[in-house]
């Protein structure tokens, strides 16, 4: 379910990509099984508040519902995300009340507005990050009452004969539940009421409201830019988690909630696979340029990424790597042929003899030597010693490496590709890094368990004063 294919075959152009609709948001569904109420949580409608869209992506990959459902969007304006703008064809929270049909994202608002219109939901929380700090009055020029970070919106105090309608009642507890979580004092969280049927022309044309109109609970919630990333995502999680509990919600989470657990969640894991997951790459800590990726010749390019906010764009010259606003890597191909008639290879790990995945990332401490096999010739990328044709059956270090062909800047990882006379068979990641053995045993990286990866903190402006 957490899976996802994206499968991007377009050209990236320099002023807008051509079908731009390839990128599509995606939604995932974390049902428990057991019967309950069911959250609807939306990320990226601008695609410069990342805190919001890794707040999001974190749901999706790190958390365990245990009772009722949630949903989540967390790319809904993924090209906007990818370009780090807030809206690539305009804000695209001001196209929920009246829209041409010729908009581009036309079809985006419908799925949307549909989603948000199924009879499952319960709630919506739309997540933002606003600028400064609303305060009810002023107190400087980033803390007033037109600053818009670090507070929950509703449109209006109740929808009536509604569940869940009590709108300043939810957001009110849930201000408390943040105000008692607070990073620093002066973080803390109001409760805002635009007052939205009562002629706020600008905020009746959101999400929020389009919900509140058809008589579905809904919220703005805003970190504020004038924090890291990973602070706003903590504010943003504190907050999804009190709604949660408020609809009996309940829930697992794979890391700490604190602002060091979330940047480790957000920063840690960047990976993906490629073609049938014989080739896996870790690129969190990657070089600008990975170069002869063996790509397959035929079908284009399946990306399976570990979490929702990456994607692959073929730029004619390679493919562009994405996460969230971050641009983590280009790979270059080199096309062949696929051998599929081998899954896995022996090798001997610090002395341990094993059998391997293709696709897997394999730490070592000291030295590694790959059993020569009669059908596979193995290329250790960047692997200097002379003399050899098939670099099997001999002890290799990191040494023996040169670290120019490393994947990551620190030269820690490598590559390790198998071949069947010309066709490409599967390649393995070495890691020599002292965190990869303590955290114990090879990574892999199925859809099933698609860990997660988070997003960056650039280029937005704190004293940027757009509303929700
Ligand atoms: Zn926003």
């Amino acid at each position: 379910m957490l899976r996802f294919i994206v499968v991007l075959l377009f050209v990236l152009m320099s002023t807008l990509p051509a079908h731009a609709s390839s990128l599509e948001f995606s939604v995932h569904k974390l049902e428990s099984g057991v019967p309950g109420h069911t959250i609807l949580i939306v990320g990226g409608i601008q695609g410069d508040e990342p805190g919001g869209f890794n707040a999001a992506s974190l749901i999706t990959t790190q958390y365990k519902i245990k009772s009722g459902n949630i949903w989540v969007v967390p790319n809904l304006n993924f090209l906007s995300i990818i370009k780090r703008s807030r809206g690539v064809y305009g804000d695209l929270n001001r196209k929920f009340d009246e829209l041409q049909a010729d908009d581009p994202e036309y079809k985006t608002i419908e799925k949307i507005k549909s989603l948000i219109l199924n009879d499952q939901v319960d709630l919506v929380l739309n997540l933002h990050d606003g600028s400064g700090f609303f305060r009810e009055t002023y107190m400087d020029k980033l803390r007033n009452p037109n600053r818009w970070g670090q507070c929950i919106i509703a449109d209006q105090e109740t929808i009536e004969d509604t569940p869940f309608g009590g709108l300043a009642d939810l957001a009110t507890q849930a201000v408390n539940s943040l105000n008692g979580a607070l990073l620093k004092p002066d973080h803390t969280y109001t409760f805002m009421n635009t007052r939205t049927r009562e002629g706020n022309v600008e905020m009746a044309k959101t999400l929020s409201y389009f919900a509140i109109r058809n008589r579905k609970p809904a919220f703005g919630i805003e970190a504020s830019k004038s924090l890291p990333t990973h602070e706003r995502a903590y504010y943003h999680l504190t907050a999804i988690e009190s709604f949660m509990k408020q609809l009996d919600i309940q829930f697992e989470r794979g890391f700490t909630l604190s602002a060091a657990g979330i940047k480790h969640a957000i920063n840690d894991n960047v990976k993906f696979a490629l073609n049938d997951s014989r080739i896996v790459l870790d690129v969190k800590d990657a070089r600008r340029n990975i170069r002869y990726i063996p790509m397959r010749k035929e079908g284009g390019l399946e990306f399976f990424p570990s979490n929702p906010l990456m994607a692959a764009i073929d730029t004619g010259e390679g493919y562009r790597i994405y996460y969230g606003n971050r641009r983590v890597t280009w790979l270059h191909p080199e096309y062949f042929d696929y051998d599929t008639s081998v899954d896995s290879v022996g090798i001997t790990v610090d002395g341990v003899s094993r059998q391997v995945q293709f696709g897997d990332i394999v730490p070592v401490k000291n030295s590694f030597n790959v059993h020569p096999t009669s059908k596979l010739r193995v290329n250790v990328i960047g692997f200097t010693k002379k003399g050899f044709q098939n670099e099997s059956g001999v002890p290799i270090t990191k040494n023996n490496i040169q670290k120019r062909f490393s994947v990551d800047k620190s030269g820690m990882l490598y590559r390790v590709e198998f071949y069947n006379e010309e066709k490409f068979s599967g390649m393995v990641l070495v890691n020599f890094s002292e965190d990869a053995l303590a955290s114990g045993g090879d990574v892999r990286l199925d859809g099933k368990e698609a860990e997660l990866v988070g997003g960056a903190n650039d280029g937005a402006d704190p004293l940027d004063a757009h509303g929700v």
